[in-house]
C-alpha cells in the first residue's frame, strides 16, 4: 500500500504549500509532520499516538485501508483529536473524531450497481480482495440485486497479496457474467487484469472496478481501453480547480491523479477553510463547526454534512488507451452520504439496535474472512499431512522397512502395514506383539533374538541385529531389527519402538560379494592353467613351512622338476597340446603329493613340490615315483599318444640353506644336472650345489 499512501501524503503537502503561499492560516505558517510508518494497522496506530503525544498537531490527515483507519480512530477517540480520512470506504461507522471525505457505499457501490442494471447487466460476478471493504460492498450488491431480476453468478475473494488469479479466471469464464464488480485492491489488480487479458477475458466493459485509480493504470502494461470504474472524481474532470491542481501535481513531478489523491489534497483545504472561518485551530472548535462547511475543489463542491461525511458526486468512467477515464454517467448532483445505508434516516422502532448491529458487521465480516482463511489453511495442511503420511508409507513399502512400537505400561503394541507385509501377513490379522514376531523367526535364530531384545529393553540400550524369518508363505527372508527404548518424565522405560527391515536382497548381494572375493583371492594365489599354487604363493607357504620346521628342528625337502624337450611338444603339436601336457603333468604331481605337501608351478614348464617333515631319502623316493608315473602315463590328445618325461632335482634344508631361495637354487642346480645326465632322472643336491646355494643365501643376508 505504501506507493498509494505516499501519493496521498504528497498531495496533502501540496495543499499545505498552497496555504502557506497565500500567507498561512490565521497569520501562522502551517507545518506538516510525516511520521515513519509501515502499511499495517499497528504501525499506523503507533505513528498516530506518538504524533499526538509529541507534536500535538491540530489535525491528522491520512490512512488508506479501513484497518489503518480503524486503528487510528481508536487513538483519536482516546485523545479527543480529529482524523481526516480521504478514501472511499464501506461505511457503517461514524466517529465524532473522524471526518470521512471519501465516498461511502451509497455514493459509489450503489450508483455503480444501479448504472449496471440500467444498462441491462443481469449476470453479476463479484471479485474482491479478502478484507472488510470488498466483503461489505458485495453484501450491499447482493441485497440490491435480490430486489431485481439480476443475480450474482460468482463471488470470490483473494488475499491482498494474491498474484495468481488463474483458477478464479477459469471459474469466472464458466459462470459467464456480463459484468464483474471488481473490489480487488492495490497492485493485485495489475495481476488480475493481465491474466484476464491473456485469457482473452478482457472484453470491453466487463470489469467495473471500485478501487482502480488512474495511478494504477499507469503501471498496467496492456491496453486498459474499455475498463470501467466508479469514483467521485477522475483526473480527466475539466474544471478550473482540477486544472490548477493537476498543474501543481505536475510541478511536484506527479503526473497522475485519482479520487483519493484529489481528496487528500482537497480535505486539507477544507480543514483550512473551517479554521479560517472560526478563527481557531483547536480541534474541538473545528469539530463543532464542521457541518455545512464546504469549498470548491478539484472534486467539484465538497461539503461536510452533520454526520461528518461529505456530499459527493457519483461518476462512471470508461478507460481510454492511456488509462484516462471518459465519463459515461454521472449522478444528478451530489449524493447525500449515508454510511448506514439510509437506516439512519428512518424512524424504525429499533433503529438504535439496527445501527449497533450494522456497526458490528465489519468486525464480523473481518472475523469471518479470517476464519475462512484459517479453515482453508488448515484444510491445505491436513491434505499436505495426509500426502506426507501416504508418501512415508509408500517409502516404507519401497524400502521394505516396517515399524513397531510397544507401550510397556499398557502392553499395547503397534505394527505398521509394511511390517505385516514383511512377515507375509495381512495387516490387522494378528495382534502385534513380540511373541507374534518371534514366532516368525527361524528356530535357530529365535533364542539369540529373544535374548538380545530382552537385554535391549532391560538395559535400555539400542538393539541392532540380523535374523531370519519364515514368512506366512513359507519363504525365508533376512531382516535387520533395530530397537530403541523411550523413557517417561521420571526416567522409567515407558515405550520401545523400532524398525524391521527386509535385507534379503542386501544379504544375497553380500554373499555373492563374499564368494567373489574368495574367488579373487584364489585367482591371485593359483595358476590359471593348472590350478596349482603360483610362484608367489608357493614361496610364501614354503617360507612359512621352513620357519616352522626350523622351530621344531624338522627335516624339510624340495623337489623341483622341468619337462623334458617340451619345446618340441609345442613345436610339433601346437601350444594347446602343450598346455594339456602341462595340465596332465600337474595332475601327476598332485597324485604323488601328500596332503601336507605344497605343490606349485614356478613358471613355464617348471614345477616344485615342498615336502615338510621329509628327509632327503623320503624326498628322493617321492621324486622317483613321480618321474616313473609321468613316464608311464600316456597322454592321448587328438588320437596322438604322447609320452613325456621330466627331470627332477631334490634339495634339503641343511646348514646354511635356511630359506626358500637357497633351497630352490640348490634344487634347480640338481635339475640342471639331471638334464645334463640325459634327462628323465632324479638328481640330488651335491656339495657343489650346496656351496652355490650357500653363497646365494649369504649374499641375500
Ligand atoms: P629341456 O629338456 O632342455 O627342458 O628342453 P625344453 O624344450 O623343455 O626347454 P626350453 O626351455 O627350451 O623350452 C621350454 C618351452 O616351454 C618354451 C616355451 O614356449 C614352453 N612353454 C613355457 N610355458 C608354456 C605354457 O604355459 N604352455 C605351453 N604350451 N608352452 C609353454
Ligand atoms: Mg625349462
Ligand atoms: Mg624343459
Amino acid at each position: 500500500m505504501a506507493p498509494n499512501e505516499l501519493l496521498l501524503i504528497k498531495a496533502a503537502l501540496l495543499a499545505v504549500d498552497e496555504i502557506n503561499e497565500k500567507g498561512g492560516l490565521l497569520g501562522r505558517r502551517v507545518k506538516a509532520h510525516i511520521p515513519e510508518w509501515l502499511s499495517d494497522a499497528e504501525s499506523f496506530e503507533k505513528a498516530a499516538s506518538s504524533l499526538l503525544r509529541q507534536i500535538k498537531p491540530c489535525a491528522l490527515f491520512g490512512c488508506w485501508t479501513s484497518s489503518s483507519r480503524k486503528a487510528v480512530k481508536r487513538v483519536v477517540e482516546q485523545q479527543n483529536s480529529l482524523l481526516w480520512y480521504p478514501v472511499q470506504y464501506e461505511g457503517l461507522e461514524q466517529s465524532p473524531n473522524v471526518v470521512y471525505t471519501g465516498s461511502c457505499m451509497n455514493q459509489q457501490i450503489a450508483p455503480a450497481v444501479e448504472w449496471a442494471l440500467s444498462t441491462g447487466k443481469r449476470r453479476f460476478a463479484l471479485v474482491g480482495s479478502d478484507y472488510v471493504f470488498p466483503r461489505t460492498a458485495n453484501k450491499l450488491v447482493t441485497s440490491m440485486l435480490a430486489m431485481t431480476d439480476a443475480h450474482v453468478v460468482y463471488e470470490k475473494y483473494k488475499p491482498l497479496d494474491c498474484k495468481d488469479f488463474s483458477s478464479l479466471i477459469t471459474d469466472l469464464r464458466e459462470s459467464r457474467p456480463d459484468i464483474i464488480i471488481n473490489t480487488v485492491n492495490g497492485i493485485g489488480n495489475i495481476y488480475f487484469f493481465e491474466q484476464m487479458y491473456r485469457a482473452g477475458m478482457q472484453e470491453q466493459g466487463i470489469t467495473l472496478s471500485m478501487s482502480c485509480t488512474e495511478d494504477l493504470y499507469s503501471k498496467y502494461s496492456y491496453s486498459p481501453k474499455g475498463h470501467l470504474a466508479c469514483w467521485g472524481y477522475f483526473q480527466s474532470l475539466d474544471n478550473p480547480d482540477n486544472r490548477s491542481f493537476l498543474r501543481k501535481l505536475a510541478s511536484a513531478g506527479i503526473f497522475v491523479s485519482s479520487d483519493p489523491i484529489a481528496t487528500a489534497y482537497s480535505q486539507v483545504l477544507l480543514w483550512a477553510s473551517v479554521v479560517e472561518r472560526i478563527g481557531s485551530f483547536d480541534h474541538v472548535d473545528v469539530r463543532n463547526n464542521l457541518a455545512g462547511s464546504g469549498i470548491n475543489c478539484p472534486l467539484g463542491r465538497l461539503e461536510i454534512r452533520p454526520n461528518q461525511h461529505v456530499l459527493r458526486n457519483g461518476l462512471i468512467g470508461r478507460c481510454d488507451e492511456h488509462g484516462q477515464f471518459d465519463v459515461l454517467w454521472q449522478s444528478d448532483g451530489p449524493i447525500e452520504p449515508l454510511p448506514w445505508l439510509g437506516i439512519e434516516q428512518t424512524d424504525l422502532p429499533f433503529k438504535g439496535l439496527l445501527l449497533q448491529v450494522l456497526n458490528q458487521l465489519p468486525q464480523d465480516i473481518t472475523m469471518r474472512a479470517q476464519l475462512e482463511t484459517e479453515v482453508l489453511a488448515r484444510k491445505a495442511m491436513a491434505t499436505a499431512l495426509e500426502k506426507t503420511i501416504r508418501r512415508l508409507s509408500e517409502s516404507e513399502e519401497i524400502a521394505k522397512i516396517g515399524g513397531f512400537e510397544r507401550n510397556l505400561e499398557s502392553g499395547e503394541g503397534y505394527w505398521s502395514d509394511t511390517l505385516f507385509h514383511i512377515l507375509g501377513e495381512s495387516p490387522g490379522k494378528l495382534r502385534p506383539s513380540l511373541r507374534e514376531f518371534t514366532r516368525h523367526l527361524l528356530e535357530e535364530d529365535r533364542q539369540d533374538f529373544v535374548r538380545a531384545i530382552s537385554k535391549s529393553v532391560r538395559s535400555a540400550t539400542e538393539l541392532n541385529c540380523r535374523c531370519r524369518i519364515r514368512r506366512a508363505d513359507g519363504k525365508i527372508r533376512h531382516v535387520q531389527v533395530r530397537n530403541v527404548v523411550l523413557f517417561d518424565e521420571h526416567g522409567c522405560a515407558s515405550h520401545y519402538h523400532g524398525t524391521v527391515m527386509d535385507i534379503t536382497d542386501q544379504v544375497l548381494i553380500e554373499d555373492a560379494l563374499k564368494a567373489n572375493e574368495e574367488r579373487m583371492r584364489l585367482l591371485a594365489q593359483t595358476d590359471a592353467l593348472t590350478g596349482l599354487l603360483n610362484r608367489r604363493r608357493f614361496l610364501e607357504l614354503v617360507t612359512k613351512e621352513i620357519e616352522r620346521s626350523d622351530r621344531y628342528a624338522l627335516p624339510f625337502t624340495l623337489i623341483m622338476f622341468d619337462v623334458d624337450k617340451f619345446k618340441l611338444v609345442n613345436d610339433t603339436y601346437g601350444h594347446d597340446v602343450g598346455d594339456k601336457v602341462l595340465k596332465s603333468i600337474s595332475e601327476r604331481a598332485k597324485e604323488v603329493a601328500r596332503e601336507v605337501d605344497i605343490v606349485g608351478r614356478l613358471g613355464g614348464e617348471e614345477f616344485a613340490i615342498a615336502l615338510p617333515q621329509t628327509g632327503m631319502d623320503g624326498a628322493i623316493a617321492v621324486a622317483e615315483r613321480l618321474r616313473a608315473t609321468v613316464e608311464d602315463h600316456v597322454i592321448t590328445i587328438q588320437n596322438h599318444a604322447l609320452h613325456c618325461t621330466i627331470s627332477l632335482g631334490v634339495a634339503a634344508m641343511t646348514g646354511c640353506i635356511n630359506n626358500a631361495d637357497g633351497l630352490l637354487k640348490a634344487a634347480d642346480l640338481a635339475v640342471y644336472r639331471a638334464k645334463k645326465e640325459g634327462r628323465n632322472r632324479v638328481e640330488r643336491m651335491i656339495p657343489d650345489d650346496f656351496a652355490s646355494a650357500c653363497a646365494l643365501t649369504e649374499s641375500n643376508q
